[in-house]
């Protein structure tokens, strides 16, 4: 792990998300639980990203994926008989639509159980315990764009709530009074950007809060004095790209510090060179070259982070940049 790499190693990567979870008895597989419609979502778009859709089996991810659908409130959990949370709905809903399956679902029950989930100030809960954050506001709209239901959203309310946790700094937090975060930067301008409602940012500072994350190893922070983490990778990027701002990042030395994280022995990309490799970053990695341009990739559209070409062929697509494909 601890070799360099120069060039994104896509066999491995692709034989490392086909191994995920094959292993049952492994410890990590159950500690995981949690998080296992997420990590199917990771993976697949990872692959799809990779040019590899078809490595994983179709049929038997969609099977799980509604194995874990819970009928009582109408939304997925992460695991079959898991509570229901919004995260693991959106990832459901993703895989569904990245495999053309959205017809196994009862459309009308999910879209019920995010409405459901809106607070009267604005902001939406994870699930029925009531955790806020922007991030599940990101989500919802999300869901309910990739639904065709974005107009039983009550969007100012919305809208409103997200213009509040907007900081001095030009940046968003994930509630009221909460520091600005790239994780949270990226729900907001995503959701501000398919509601049509960029025009409430100050676009030129955020885009330049954003640019000060890059390092000069040329990975990206997520918020000042904090370490380089290859996810930010895709949610600086991402927001710079909805900005039409991504020419503020050294390409070159962040493609290279994203490649040095990269496990050349057993596939898979980690947070930063040198750690264990897992399937979130190895997406958020992959997904970060997309938008940087690097050869071979399939685009991805950064506001839905799923294949550019699906969300435009469903009429989803907004006015996003990201940096032109290179050559070899
Ligand atoms: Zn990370």
């Amino acid at each position: 792990m601890s070799h360099e790499s120069n060039s994104l190693l896509i066999p491995l990567h692709v034989s490392y998300i086909q191994n995920l979870g094959k292993n049952k008895d492994d410890l990590m597989y159950h500690l995981t639980a949690h998080l296992r419609m997420n990590a199917i979502y990771w993976g697949l778009t990872a692959l799809c990203i990779m040019g590899h859709r078809e490595a994983l089996d179709r049929d038997e991810m969609i099977d799980y994926v509604m194995s874990c659908w819970d009928e009582e409130t109408g939304g997925f959990g992460a695991h079959p008989d898991h509570d229901a949370h919004i995260l693991s709905t959106l990832s459901a809903i993703q895989i569904l639509v990245t495999q053309d399956a959205i017809e196994r679902l009862d459309i009308n029950r999910v879209v019920k159980f995010i409405l459901s989930l809106q607070q009267p100030s604005g902001v939406f809960a994870g699930d029925s315990f009531g955790e806020i954050d922007t991030r599940f506001t990101y989500i919802a709209v999300n869901a309910l764009s990739l639904l065709g239901r974005l107009k039983e959203l009550n969007v100012e309310k919305t809208v409103n709530y997200i213009v509040q946790c907007r900081n001095f700094d030009g940046g968003f937090g994930s509630r009221i009074g909460a520091e600005s975060h790239a994780g949270q930067v990226f729900v907001c301008c995503a959701a501000l950007t398919i509601l049509d409602r960029l025009d409430v940012i100050d676009t030129s500072m955020l885009s330049w809060w954003l640019a000060e994350r890059q390092l000069p190893n040329g990975g990206l922070n997520g918020r000042p004095e904090k370490l380089e983490d290859v996810c930010y990778s895709f949610w600086v990027l991402s927001s710079l790209s909805m900005l039409k701002k991504v020419h503020y990042i050294d390409s070159d030395k962040l493609i290279s510090f994203i490649l040095s994280a990269q496990d050349p022995e057993g596939g898979g990309i980690a947070d930063r060179p040198g750690d264990m490799p897992d399937v979130f970053h190895t997406h958020f990695g992959v997904a970060g070259l997309s938008l940087l341009g690097y050869p071979g990739l399939v685009d991805i559209d950064p506001v839905y982070c799923m294949p550019a070409a699906l969300i435009e062929k469903m009429g989803l697509r907004k006015g996003w940049q990201a940096l032109e494909r290179r050559t070899g």
